[in-house]
C-alpha cells in the first residue's frame, strides 16, 4: 500500500513531469502517455498520479482512482478511433507476468489483431 509518491518510482516522474512522455489524456487522477515501447499501432499507458505497485493494490487503497484509471482507457480507445474495432486492457501484476515498472498501470492496446499479442 502507499499512496503516496516514490522518489525511484519512473511513472512517478512522469506524473510529475521529471521525466518527458508523449501524453494523450490527462485528467485530475490519471495520465495516459503513449508506451516507448509499442507493440501495436495503439499502445497507451493510463495511469494513476497516486502510487500503487499494481492495479489490485490501487484498487484496494484508492477505489475511485481505479476507476478512473478503467474509465480512462474507454477514453484513450475512443480518441485513438480504436474502440469500434476492439481493444484490450492489460494489467500485468508481479514479475511472473511481465510487470517490469511498479506503479499500476493499464496497457490500451488496439489497431491490430490482438488474439495472440503479450506485452
Ligand atoms: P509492464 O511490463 O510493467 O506491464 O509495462 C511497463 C511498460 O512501460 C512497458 O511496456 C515499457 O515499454 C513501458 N516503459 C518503460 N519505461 C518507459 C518510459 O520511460 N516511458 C514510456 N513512455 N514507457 C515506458
Ligand atoms: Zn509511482
Amino acid at each position: 500500500m502507499s499512496g503516496e509518491p516514490q522518489a525511484d518510482c519512473l511513472f512517478c516522474k512522469i506524473v510529475a513531469g521529471e521525466i518527458p512522455a508523449t501524453i494523450v489524456r490527462e485528467t485530475d487522477t490519471t495520465v495516459a502517455f503513449r508506451d516507448i515501447n509499442p507493440q501495436a499501432p495503439t499502445h497507451v499507458l493510463v495511469i494513476p498520479r497516486v502510487h500503487y505497485r499494481d492495479g489490485a493494490a490501487l484498487a484496494a487503497g484508492d477505489p475511485g482512482a481505479a476507476a478512473d484509471v478503467l474509465r480512462e482507457a474507454g477514453e484513450v480507445a475512443s480518441q485513438e478511433k480504436v474502440a469500434e474495432s476492439g481493444y484490450r486492457v492489460i494489467f500485468n501484476s508481479g514479475p511472473g507476468a511481465g510487470q517490469t515498472v511498479f506503479h499500476a498501470h493499464a496497457h490500451v492496446l488496439g489497431g491490430k489483431d490482438l488474439q495472440r499479442l503479450v506485452v
